[in-house]
C-alpha cells in the first residue's frame, strides 16, 4: 500500500515550504506519533494535509488508532511527537478557554454519543447553538430541519434513555452538524445503524460537505465508505496508507 507522504494534499503534492500554513489547509498532521502513558504505541510518523471542503474516510481494524487520530485533532489527546494544526490553530498549544473556543468550531460525532441524559433530543441538539450564542429564532430555524435530516423529528421530545443505540447515534450526528462547523470529525458514525440509516447519514454528511465543511469519518466498514466517491485511507500498524486516492 502507498503511504501518505509528508506534504501531500489530496489533489496535488505541495511544494511550499512556508512556515505558516496556506490558508486553505484546515488540517495538518505533521510527523505525528502517539504513545500512550502505559507504553501502547498507536500512531507513528503520521502525515495528513486536508484543505477546506475535503471529505475523507479513514478505515482500519479495531485498535488501529482511528479514535486516537480524531482525539488529537480536537485536542483531547496530545501527540507524543509531531504537530497538529486545525483551523489555523496549533492544537497542542491550546488550553482552557482557547481550547473550548476552538472546539466550538469543530463538530464531533463521538463513538459513545456523549448525550446529556436529562435533556430531550431537541435540547441536546439546541445546546450546541446556545453555546455558540445563537438567538432563539435561529435555533428554532435550524433545529427541526436537522432532526429531519437524521430521521428523528418525531423523537424531538424524547430523553436519550428512551432511544435505541442507533437513534442516540443519530442525535449525536444531529448535534455535531447543527452548527454547520467548518470541520466535522465523525468516529464510527454508523456503528449502530442499519443500511437504510447508514445511507441517510452518508447523504447528510455529503450535504454538509457541499456547503464547504471538511469531513473526516472513521469506519471499520470499508464497503460503506466505498459507497461514496471520497478518498479512503487506512490506518495500519500506526501508519496511514491510501486505499482509494482522489
Ligand atoms: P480504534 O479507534 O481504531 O479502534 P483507538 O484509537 O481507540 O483505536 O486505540 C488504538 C490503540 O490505543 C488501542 O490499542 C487502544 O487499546 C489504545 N488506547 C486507546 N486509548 C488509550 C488510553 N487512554 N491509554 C492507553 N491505551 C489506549
Amino acid at each position: 500500500m502507498l503511504k501518505v507522504s509528508t506534504r501531500e494534499t489530496l489533489d496535488r503534492p505541495t511544494t511550499s515550504h512556508r512556515k505558516t500554513l496556506p490558508s486553505e489547509v484546515i488540517v495538518r498532521l505533521q510527523d505525528v506519533s502517539k504513545v500512550y502513558d502505559d507504553g501502547t504505541a498507536c500512531l507513528q510518523d503520521v502525515n495528513l494535509n486536508l484543505k477546506r471542503g475535503d471529505f475523507i474516510f479513514i478505515t482500519g481494524t479495531s485498535g488501529a488508532g482511528k479514535s486516537t487520530l480524531l482525539k488529537l485533532l480536537y485536542g483531547e489527546e496530545l501527540p507524543s511527537a509531531g504537530r497538529v494544526y486545525v483551523n489555523g490553530f496549533d492544537v497542542d498549544c491550546l488550553k482552557g478557554d482557547r481550547l473550548a473556543k476552538f472546539r466550538r468550531r469543530v463538530g464531533v460525532v463521538f463513538q459513545d454519543y456523549k448525550l446529556i441524559p436529562n435533556r430531550t433530543v431537541a435540547e441536546n441538539v439546541a445546546f450546541v447553538l446556545q453555546a455558540q450564542g445563537k438567538r432563539q429564532r435561529e435555533i428554532e430555524r435550524r433545529l427541526l430541519p436537522t432532526l429531519k435530516m437524521v430521521g428523528l423529528s418525531h423523537k424531538a421530545d424524547c430523553f436519550p434513555a428512551r432511544l435505541s443505540g442507533g437513534e442516540q447515534q443519530r442525535v449525536s450526528i444531529a448535534r455535531a452538524i447543527v452548527g454547520t462547523p467548518p470541520l466535522l470529525l465523525a468516529d464510527e458514525p454508523t456503528g449502530n445503524l442499519d443500511a437504510e440509516n447508514a445511507g441517510r447519514i452518508l447523504r447528510t454528511l455529503q450535504n454538509l460537505n457541499t456547503y464547504g465543511a471538511t469531513i473526516i469519518v472513521t469506519t471499520h466498514d470499508r464497503q460503506w465508505a466505498a459507497l461514496s466517491e471520497c478518498p479512503i485511507l487506512q490506518l495500519h500498524q500506526g501508519q496511514l496508507y491510501w486505499v482509494k486516492k482522489p
